[in-house]
């Protein structure tokens, strides 16, 4: 059994269709990429998989069990947890008060406010900052963290490196190798092309909320990915 499971999820807002009829599957330990263009449906899928957001139709699965309907909150207990683009930390509580606030609603489990520190040693100096005053990588490392400290079964991670300089790029993906390593399912969505490639065991390239291409990073061509994220066709191809 795979631990996540997406079923012919919908997705709507309003009268727009964001995701479209979504299938997919995320193994123990795999670290799956999700890249797509603007307006490909990338967030309302993390949303809808979260519970954030309401499912028009289809089923989210977690280690078999159907959580579709299942409240945002209730979703962190059963074992997803998000870190939404944007980060929203408790902007003048210290990062301290921001992971053990994430501990006390979420499980019991490996991860604890010292093997989260080992994990992101970047945070040990930084405990007693508060949240308002860190940099963008600072930011996301935290936000990484908290979502940790809910001890989840998998993590979803949007725009992941968006807005930070290239060396917190860095720092970022050094961490995530290092949750990776410690076995944690992750599901991120990267505007990085380069970066989503050389991390992931998995690519999915989303266009107008489907799926347009799926392959390990090593078996898909630059072309087709390229073709897939702008949504080319043979026929427009030949055309150019
Ligand atoms: P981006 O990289 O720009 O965040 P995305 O791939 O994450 O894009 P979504 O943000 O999921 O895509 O947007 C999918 C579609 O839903 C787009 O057409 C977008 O305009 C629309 N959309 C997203 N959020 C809302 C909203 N709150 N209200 C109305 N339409 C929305």
């Amino acid at each position: 059994m795979r631990l996540l499971e997406v079923e012919n999820l919908t997705a709507c807002h309003g009268l727009l269709t964001a995701v479209r009829h979504l299938s997919l599957s995320v193994g123990h330990g795999e670290a799956l990429a999700v890249i797509g263009a603007n307006g490909a449906g990338k967030t309302t899928l993390f949303r809808s998989i979260a519970g954030v957001h309401p499912l028009a139709s289809g089923q989210v699965r977690l280690s078999g069990r159907d959580v579709s309907a299942l409240k945002a909150s209730q979703r962190v207990a059963a074992g997803i947890a998000m870190v939404p683009e944007g980060r929203r930390l408790f902007g003048d509580m210290s990062v301290r008060e921001n992971l053990l606030i994430a501990g006390e609603n979420g499980r019991p489990g490996k991860w604890t406010m010292d093997s989260v520190l080992d994990a992101l040693p970047a945070l040990k100096p930084l405990l007693g900052v508060p949240a308002d005053g860190l940099s963008g990588g600072q930011r996301q490392a935290v936000a990484i963290g908290r979502a940790l400290m809910s001890n989840p079964e998998i993590l979803l991670l949007d725009e992941v490196s968006l807005g930070l300089s290239p060396v917190a790029v860095d720092g970022l993906y050094a961490s995530l190798d290092l949750l990776r390593a410690s076995g944690t399912t992750m599901v991120l969505v990267e505007q990085d092309l380069d970066r989503a490639l050389g991390f992931a065991d998995r690519v999915i390239c989303m266009l107008e909320g489907k799926i347009m291409l799926e392959g390990a990073p090593h078996a898909l061509a630059r072309s087709d990915i390229t073709d897939a994220y702008f949504g080319f066709t043979e026929v427009e191809q030949e055309t150019l």
